[in-house]
């Protein structure tokens, strides 16, 4: 299984994180959200063959870390994953919009000039400027929208443009998230945890919990845990595939 969006540099107990990906076996996507962060996370989990770690530059960050765009353009050829990227339209961060659509913008332009990167994408309240973007970059890479919170509409435009979706254990907790998912194609679901930041009953989310996910799509959906797995494990496929 997998966990496709995870901040394993930030974990408090670092061992504790690594201890699960190595027992839990998952494949995991280690972002980060500055350039300068990226070679020393690579050597975090050097020795894990299943965690890559993720270029990333983090719309929160934008406005203060544009300066490492230079950096990020350096380093892109070094990982096929790029992430955390994206937009931030909510409170304390829609002030720098302008500043985060240039890093945005400009992240897509270069990943354009490589054709295979696997895109990590941060949307929050800011779907539509988002899905703008990748429209003016359709070569960019395969979109993966984690933790997507946007409307029904939105969501099969995303689908359109072939979005892929990485839900969390983070996302049963509210209804809204729960709608969400019920919406999803089971062919473009991918999971993620999203820790050490997102929670599930008070608890910070470890890698190997995003199996969560896999336990709660069949029960509600009528299809039995083994059929939902191999369907998303066959998704992470098709992306790492292609
Ligand atoms: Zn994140």
């Amino acid at each position: 299984m997998m966990d496709l969006h995870c901040h394993v540099d930030l974990y408090p107990d670092f061992d504790e994180v690594l201890d699960d990906i190595q027992r839990s076996n998952f494949y995991v996507l280690s972002v980060t959200t500055v350039p300068s962060a990226f070679e020393g996370t690579v050597r975090l989990t050097e020795r894990l063959k299943n965690c890559k770690t993720a270029l990333g530059l983090h719309p929160q960050l934008a406005h203060q870390r544009k300066n490492e765009l230079a950096l990020f353009d350096e380093l892109a050829e070094k990982t096929r994953y790029i992430g955390e990227i994206g937009l931030d339209g909510s409170k304390g961060f829609k002030e720098h919009l302008d500043d985060q659509l240039i890093v945005f913008n400009h992240i897509l332009r270069s990943c354009e000039y490589y054709s295979n990167k696997i895109l990590t994408i941060h949307s929050l309240n800011a779907v539509n400027d988002v899905l703008a973007c990748l429209r003016k970059y359709p070569r960019a890479g395969i979109p993966i929208l984690h933790w997507f919170l946007g409307t029904k509409s939105q969501l099969d435009t995303a689908v359109e443009i072939g979005c892929y979706f990485s839900i969390g254990p983070a996302m049963l907790n509210s209804a809204r998230g729960r709608k969400i998912i019920s919406w999803l194609p089971i062919n473009r679901i991918l999971l993620e945890t999203d820790g050490p930041f997102a929670k599930h009953n008070g608890k910070v989310l470890l890698p190997s919990d995003a199996d969560m996910i896999l336990h709660y799509l069949s029960s509600n959906t009528g299809s039995s845990y083994f059929e939902i797995k191999s369907t998303i494990q066959n998704n992470l496929r098709k992306i790492v595939s292609s």
